[in-house]
């Protein structure tokens, strides 16, 4: 049993912060997939790719619900509940 999500009031309309993961493309990284911050809009990578900035950015803003960047997924998961949306 999955708990349900207690964070819906922070999702916003947000636009992506821009083509792929904000820090990868800072540092010259790469991703594997990327994941778009439903409260700020920030892209980062997965926990496929090897800077797992989607999950960075989570434990640094707090903001928890991730949809999937990747065309024709619109998924949606709370790091803070560890559940879809
Ligand atoms: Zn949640
Ligand atoms: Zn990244
Ligand atoms: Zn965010």
């Amino acid at each position: 049993m999955s708990i349900p999500c207690t964070h819906l009031d922070q999702i916003h309309d947000v636009r992506p912060s821009g083509a792929g993961c904000v820090e990868c493309l800072r540092n010259g990284g790469r991703w594997v997939h990327l994941r778009m911050c439903l409260t700020c809009g920030h892209v980062g990578c997965c926990d496929s790719s090897p800077g797992k900035h989607a999950t960075q950015h989570f434990h640094e803003t707090g903001h928890p619900i991730v949809q999937s960047a990747e065309p024709g997924e619109d998924w949606r998961w709370c790091y803070a509940d560890k559940t879809q949306v």
